[in-house]
């Protein structure tokens, strides 16, 4: 449920509605606003119903939410929420460009890959520690010692990271190391870790599954704030469909439906939703045309040495041309 204040309603009103719903054995969130004060209650509403909230003087209306998913529904919080990665804002009308290697090599890759990033402006690296790879044969990642290479690179550029956490017992070690939590695609419904970084404040890129609806990804997003971490970015990176020309199929109708129904962050992974590095410019520009918030990209100082994904990650020269050429797409999106 959610129960919209009156213009004017005062902390004792929202503070005797919190303590209310807490009474009734539900959970009460506070959610002042510029101009209004919103209060959620997470629970059984048939509960709720019994305090008759809609006769209380500094209550406008009571609504019912009626998505499955409640916490990072717009109907509950209908401002967007910016998420910091480092001191990096996503959301709220800032754009962000994610950028890095697929995987973390070794510190010198890193360190070359991270000042292109930095010196065509690029907000914060990106780099896979661990691998979650088709093959069992292919390069798994450098585990731990990939952390620490990108903690001492983003040290040296002073840009924030973002790097795969494949199961519960890295998440302390991530934590640690790198700026921002990402759960890959094949991760997005393992409960049980989306449930652990619920638990810690730093923010979490979760990418939707290759065969997962928004919906599925919405309540992927519901377990993480619910366990009390609300710094969820979402990230559209493709979904498997008939199509077999591309890596898979970016779909970027998530986008504007996302928007409309949730207040998260979302951003667009154009590197894996095409796997063509060619295609990752275009889809950067209609992914900021469809109202994204920023979009993670591979980017490689030897891709054709890479050791996982070079096929699909930049030049170089590209990142630089990309970075140059969406500037008047960001602007005429609005956004900075
Ligand atoms: C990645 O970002 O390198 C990655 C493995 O992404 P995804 O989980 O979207 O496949
Ligand atoms: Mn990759």
């Amino acid at each position: 449920m959610i129960i919209l204040l009156k213009y004017g309603a005062n902390k004792t009103d929202a503070d005797e509605i919190v303590g209310q719903i807490a009474s009734m054995g539900l959970k009460p969130l506070y959610m002042p606003g510029v101009e209004r004060t919103v209060i959620g209650a997470i629970g059984d509403e048939r509960v709720l119903e019994k305090l008759h909230l809609e006769n209380h003087p500094a209550v406008e209306r009571v609504d019912k939410i009626l998505t499955p998913y409640k916490l990072v529904s717009r109907d509950l919080y209908p401002i967007d929420t910016v998420v910091k990665i480092g001191n990096v804002p996503i959301g709220g009308g800032h754009f962000a460009v994610i950028a890095g290697p697929c995987a973390v090599e070794s510190e010198e890759q890193m360190l070359k890959v991270a000042e292109i990033v930095k010196a065509h402006g690029g907000n914060a690296l990106r780099g896979g520690a661990f691998k979650p790879r088709s093959s069992p044969y292919s390069f798994q990642g450098l585990g731990i010692e990939g952390l620490k290479i990108l903690n001492k690179v983003s040290k040296i550029t002073n840009l924030p990271t973002v790097t795969e956490v494949l199961e519960v017992q890295d998440v302390e070690a991530v934590e640690k190391y790198a700026s921002a939590f990402q759960i890959g695609a094949r991760n997005m419904q393992n409960f049980r870790l989306l449930k652990i970084v619920g638990q810690s404040k730093k923010p979490i890129i979760l990418k939707r599954g290759l065969a997962a609806t928004v919906s599925d990804l919405l309540l992927a997003a519901e377990y993480i704030v619910s366990e009390g971490n609300p710094n969820v970015i979402l990230c559209e990176r493709g979904i498997r469909t008939f199509e077999t020309a591309t890596r898979n199929t970016l779909d970027l109708n998530a986008i504007p439906y996302i928007k409309k129904h949730s207040h998260l962050p979302v951003i667009v992974d154009p590197s894996h939703g095409t796997g063509v590095r060619d295609f990752v410019e275009p889809m950067t520009k209609a992914a900021i045309a469809c109202g994204a918030d920023g979009v993670i990209i591979e980017v490689h100082n030897d891709p054709k040495n890479a050791l996982s994904d070079g096929y699909q990650s930049l030049f170089p020269e590209q990142f630089a041309s990309l970075m140059k050429n969406i500037r008047p797409f960001i602007q005429a999106a609005n956004k900075k």
